[in-house]
């Protein structure tokens, strides 16, 4: 299908990009890798009628370290995220999770910033950053602003950006040298979104959890974050009682769809599944 006439800009700094959707309002998107916008277009489901192409703006590419937080600039690839040195040894749970992002060919043009500002509760990127506490930096026509990832979904497709704003980098901070992590997504086939998935980021205090932060993937309208069952964890052995309890507490907070993936009950028990999949290979990691 090919999708309905645009407009094409290709600004080449932010602020020509900003006061791009600025001037154009409504009618006007940003783009980035292209592997949501342009399927929604082809379906009919957007219709934007200028598109503003991200791809020449050379600030918005890399992966670096800034004090004690990892900052992932908007237009850094998928595959990138994978090729990183940095993030295997900083923060292995974002490599592991773009491994389960799609496939090779979509990875090598689907981006960090499109993955996360898109809005879909499909998409795996977002419930990773609310587990590890990462800010989303906007820029619009009045400047820039910081938005955590915890506060960033609002509904399906709605996300706290203003039409005129550009997520410009992700900031992630480092969690301790020893920590655990472990993304858990049960799909259908290789290449498939999640039916439900679990990220689950951990420190171990001895042989007891010390902190716990567990983030849920496409079973609700947003990703979620299971701030609960985090702290239900936290101070435990990891012992039976207290991981159906967080269970309990995640799927409490759940609220999927129906649809090709399962109906409600199976998607609700799958996220309790990962999520006591995830809680076991977290720990596995940090020990
Ligand atoms: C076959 C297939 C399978 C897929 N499977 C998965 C999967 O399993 N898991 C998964 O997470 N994703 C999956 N995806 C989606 C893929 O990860 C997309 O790349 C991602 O959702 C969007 O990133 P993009 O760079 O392609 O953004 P685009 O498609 O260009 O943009 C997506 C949306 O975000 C907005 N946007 C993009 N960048 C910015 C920015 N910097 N600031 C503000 N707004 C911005 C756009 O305006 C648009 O509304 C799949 C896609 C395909 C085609």
């Amino acid at each position: 299908m090919i999708p309905p006439a645009f407009a094409y800009h290709r600004p080449a700094s932010v602020s020509e990009a900003t006061a791009l959707l600025a001037d154009l309002g409504e009618d006007a998107r940003p783009l980035a890798g292209g592997h949501s916008l342009i399927p929604m277009m082809k379906l009919r489901l957007a219709s934007p009628e200028h598109l503003v192409d991200l791809a020449g703006i050379a600030t918005l590419k890399g992966i670096s370290p800034d004090g004690s937080d990892i900052v992932i600039g908007a237009m850094t690839t998928q595959h990138e995220l994978i090729a990183s040195d940095l993030l295997a040894a900083k923060t292995p749970i974002l490599r592991e999770t773009a491994l389960l992002i799609a496939d090779p060919q979509v990875r090598y043009m689907g981006t960090v910033g499109g993955n996360v500002a898109n809005g879909d509760p499909g998409n795996d990127l977002p419930a990773v950053m609310m587990c590890l506490g990462a800010t989303y930096h906007v820029t619009g026509r009045n400047g820039e602003r910081r938005i955590p990832a915890r506060q960033f979904y609002r509904s399906a497709y709605v996300t706290a950006l203003a039409p005129d704003e550009i997520l410009t980098a992700v900031r992630i901070p480092v969690p301790p040298a020893g920590h655990g992590a472990a993304y858990e997504k049960l799909k259908r086939k290789v290449g498939d979104y999640a039916t439900a998935a679990a990220a689950v980021v951990l420190t171990l205090n001895g042989d007891r959890i010390g902190t716990c932060s567990i983030g849920l993937t496409n079973v609700a309208d947003t990703p979620l974050w299971a701030e609960e069952a985090g702290k239900i964890i936290a101070g435990s052995s990891l012992d039976g009682a207290t991981v159906k309890r967080a269970i309990a507490a995640a799927e409490a907070i759940t609220s999927p769809a129906a649809d090709a993936r399962g109906p409600v009950e199976y998607r609700t028990k799958m996220a309790g599944v990962m999520l006591a999949r995830a809680l076991t290979r977290a720990r596995e990691h940090a020990r």
